[in-house]
């Protein structure tokens, strides 16, 4: 290691910024956000200085540095073209004794700017020793990945509580322990999932009672998305990863569930049109009763956990048992096979509005206003509509859509196994039993479907099916 990593506090303080370029206005962009008056030295400002030009702790000086101004700051960063004016104000720094970064010149450098991760408190900084700056950069995109944006928030609310956590707990031990259990349960998730009163709440209790650990548990309500786990949310894979248990159903693929903690015990709760492992009522039951375990219970749910996903009633059942629970959203089926199929859901020469609706409803077909489904310049998605497409199709005719009206059946959307079957209202039964398509599903209808002759870019697993789809 060659430099020391040390967090400079900065704020009140005068930074000085030589330079109206790009990079000059990073530098004063990132120390008025560290609470610095920063003054820029430049003829004039580029555009990049738009940001920060009626900044209160900003000021520009048209004019070139002096040592006057030099020797009252804390810092000063150099962002110039002109080598010579860079050696000016590195000696003016020297002569000074003030800390010195000139840009693109390490030479001249007694400090390096990291990049930076901000989840304020909490500061990560990444430097490379000015080896590769762009592998810093990657590096920070990483963990912005890794570490929730609300981090900051439980970063806080403990820092408020530490007083009082040292009067009640004296001894060191005893509260690291009582803040590592903190920052594993329920009192962190409110926190990170911005709910703050709460959060403060359950913590003054915890503190009150000297015990990090209430044996409360809690229920993640959340969306595994269409298959892919690439497109599972930052939280969904961070609640992922921390349950004591996992309750599942058919529709969230394996390689989401590969993700979710391996000791985490695993339920399956089936869900199969018809076949339901356990009744809805179970499941429900089964959250609320493992909760009051002390359990952290993820209940992974294909999709979006709010659409057609029955959610609602579960955690309407976890509420009024008193269950803590928080409900992450998860790209649902429609979004995700629209993407992946090359077919937009909406777009301005085709189509203004989107429905989602679902095939089986109460009496096996479309539970819909007709009317409003068959309008002109709109989509329709399906859910479940494989299983009735002869009686769901036919009605569509006999509601008055054309039977031309171009259609596609997405099979295992996002999936390496995903299909696609292209055809019109009126072709759409005999192509799918063609295709000897199973399931699951999506129905889109509308003119949006030709689109996908020029979007198609997802192949699945299989590019000779996708092309034969192609020219289905
Ligand atoms: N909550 C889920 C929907 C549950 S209903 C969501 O938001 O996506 C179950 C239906 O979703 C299936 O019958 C099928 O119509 C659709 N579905 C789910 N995953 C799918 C996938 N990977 N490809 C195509 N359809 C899918």
């Amino acid at each position: 290691m060659n430099v020391l990593p040390i967090y400079f506090d900065v704020r009140n303080k005068p930074v000085a910024v030589v330079g109206g370029g790009t990079v000059a206005a990073r530098k004063v962009e990132m120390a008025l956000r560290a609470g610095a008056r920063v003054t820029a030295f430049a003829e004039v400002l580029g555009e990049d200085f738009r940001g920060v030009k009626d900044h209160p702790g900003f000021r520009h000086e048209r004019r070139a540095i002096e040592a006057a101004d030099v020797a009252p700051c804390a810092l000063v960063y150099c962002a110039v073209e002109e080598q010579e004016t860079a050696d000016r104000v590195h000696a003016l720094a020297k002569a000074a004794r003030v800390p010195v970064n000139v840009a693109d010149n390490p030479g001249l450098c007694d400090f390096s700017m990291p990049s930076i991760l901000d989840r304020s408190p909490v500061v990560v900084a990444i430097g490379t020793e000015g080896a590769s700056p762009i592998l810093g950069r990657m590096l920070k995109a990483r963990l912005e990945a890794a570490i929730p944006a609300s981090y900051g928030r439980l970063a806080a609310l403990v820092r408020d509580f530490r007083g009082a956590l040292k009067d009640r707990v004296p001894d060191i031990g005893g509260r690291r322990r009582f803040w590592e259990r903190i920052m594993e349960g329920p009192v962190a998730e409110l926190a990170l999932a911005g709910r703050e009163a709460e959060a403060e709440a359950a913590l003054s209790a915890a503190i009150a009672a000297g015990d990090g650990d209430a044996q409360t548990g809690e229920v993640y309500l959340v969306g595994a998305g269409p298959g892919d786990p690439d497109l599972l949310t930052f939280r969904a894979l961070r609640l992922m990863q921390k349950c004591d248990v996992v309750l599942y159903d058919r529709l969230v693929s394996d390689g989401v569930l590969n993700l979710v903690r391996r000791d985490a015990e695993r339920i399956y709760v089936g869900k199969k049109r018809a076949d339901h492992a356990l009744p809805q009522e179970g499941i429900s039951e089964l959250l609320v009763t493992l909760a009051q375990q002390g359990k952290r219970v993820l209940r992974l749910k294909g999709g979006d956990p709010f659409i057609f996903g029955r959610g609602g009633e579960e955690i309407e059942r976890l509420a009024a048992h008193r269950v803590p629970f928080q409900v992450v959203p998860g790209i649902t089926a429609a979004a995700g096979c629209s993407a992946y199929s090359g077919i937009p859901l909406t777009h301005r020469d085709h189509a203004q509005s989107c429905l989602f609706v679902t095939g089986h409803g109460k009496d096996g077909d479309i539970d819909a206003d007709w009317k409003a489904l068959i309008q002109p310049h709109q989509t329709v998605a399906i859910y479940m509509g494989l299983a009735r497409l002869d009686r769901l199709t036919a009605s569509f005719i006999a509601h008055g859509a054309a039977p031309a009206t171009p259609a596609a059946i997405i099979e295992n959307g996002t999936r390496d196994n995903q299909r696609v079957v292209v055809g019109t209202i009126a072709s759409l039964v005999g192509d799918a039993q063609r295709e000897g398509l199973k399931g699951p599903t999506i129905i889109i209808i509308g003119s949006v479907v030709t689109l996908r002759d020029r979007l198609n870019w997802f192949a699945g697993a299989d590019p000779a099916a996708a092309d034969l789809n192609r020219t289905a």
